[in-house]
């Protein structure tokens, strides 16, 4: 049986990925300090027989018993805001967490993926983005905590690749939403639904002309996987080509959540990128993997969540 280590497996991708890789039938090891995720994404699998969790900071000394066949390095703070307020432990984890997931991954002669990001394109002067394109981001930006702690990853996956002959894996990940989504964790998604369905005004940065192409979690999960179990070494862009203006999404999410909120218009953040659309021929020819999900039946899918939270909880 497989056996797979899932650092920041209790946040909302890696919590995706325990599922889809227990259903897959490994036995799954979920390591999180609950920086950014939740013990609720992880609940429902408590009980389940191949599932065991790891509370631990992979910033320390990564330490885990017996076997492992796949590391999936998922931890790190990963929307705008978590970052902004959490910038060292955002380059720690980027620099410190994949310097020890890899040296783990080395010591039990595992395969190593890292999640990488569209970031590390910044804003980028090439539309769409091509993963031979090496980006435009400012290191001292207030976003360059995330994006240089990324493409610092992805150096030192490389090199252990390339120096130790480590087995790795790269997936550029562009936006994707879905359930499991803070609603309070500032990316425009949760954010919006919970306010249109919440009667309050959506709160657009800028003119809202800016650009983003959002995918599916399930399509996500899928792109992930199938990069694990393939053999590409260099990274692969996983992520919808369908781009969309930060302000028509805005009004589609009032609209498809029947709301009468209205949209007011905030400050745009600093280094905010002002495009962004995966070119993902990539994806499609080496591992004939492309979105399915339709944005309508994403979005419903989601809204519905959002809903469900709202009514339980207090966000
Ligand atoms: P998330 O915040 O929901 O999940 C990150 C998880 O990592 C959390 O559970 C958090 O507690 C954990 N974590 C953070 N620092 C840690 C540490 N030092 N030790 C142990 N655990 C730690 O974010 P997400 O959206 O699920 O993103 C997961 C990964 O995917 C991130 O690496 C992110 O950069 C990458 N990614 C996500 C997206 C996206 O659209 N969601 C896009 C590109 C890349
Ligand atoms: N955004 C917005 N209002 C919000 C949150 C985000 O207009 O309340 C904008 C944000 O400035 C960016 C886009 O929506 O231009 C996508 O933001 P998100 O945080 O979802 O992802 P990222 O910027 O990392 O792509």
């Amino acid at each position: 049986m497989l056996r797979t280590l899932i650092t920041g497996g209790a946040g909302f991708l890696g919590s995706h990925l325990c599922d889809r890789l227990l259903s897959d039938g490994h036995e799954v090891v979920c390591m999180d300090n609950f920086l950014t995720g939740s013990r609720d994404n992880i609940m429902h699998l408590n009980e389940h027989p191949r599932f065991s969790f790891l509370e631990h900071d992979v910033t320390e000394y990564i330490s885990v018993d017996g076997p492992i066949d796949y590391v999936l390095h998922f931890a790190s703070p990963a929307s705008p805001i978590d970052y902004l307020r959490l910038p060292i432990q955002t380059l720690k984890v980027g620099a410190l967490g994949t310097h020890n997931a890899l040296g783990l991954t080395k010591a039990k002669s595992a395969c190593f993926l890292l999640a990488s990001t569209s970031e590390v394109y910044g804003d980028p002067f090439e539309h769409p983005q091509k993963e031979t394109y090496w980006g435009n981001v400012n290191p001292v930006g207030l976003r360059g905590v995330y994006d240089e702690a990324k493409r610092f990853a992805e150096a030192m996956t490389m090199a252990y690749h390339r120096y130790h002959g480590v087995q790795t894996r790269i997936v550029r990940i562009f936006n994707t939403y879905g359930p499991r989504m803070r609603l309070n964790d500032g990316r425009a998604l949760p954010t919006f639904m919970r306010q249109a369905l919440t009667g309050t005004p959506l709160t657009v940065h800028g003119t809202g002309e800016q650009t983003r192409s959002f995918a599916y979690v399930d399509d996500t999960v899928e792109g992930i996987v199938r990069v694990l179990y393939s053999k590409i070494t260099c990274p692969v862009n996983i992520g919808c080509c369908e781009e969309i203006s930060i302000i028509e999404f805005a009004k589609k999410i009032i609209g498809m959540a029947n709301s009468h909120s209205i949209v007011t218009h905030d400050p745009l953040p600093e280094d905010d990128p002002k495009s962004r659309q995966p070119d993902i021929s990539m994806a499609k020819e080496l591992l004939d993997w492309e979105p399915k999900v339709d944005r309508e039946d994403g979005l419903r899918r989601t809204l519905a969540y959002v809903l469900d939270k709202i009514e339980h909880t207090i966000v």
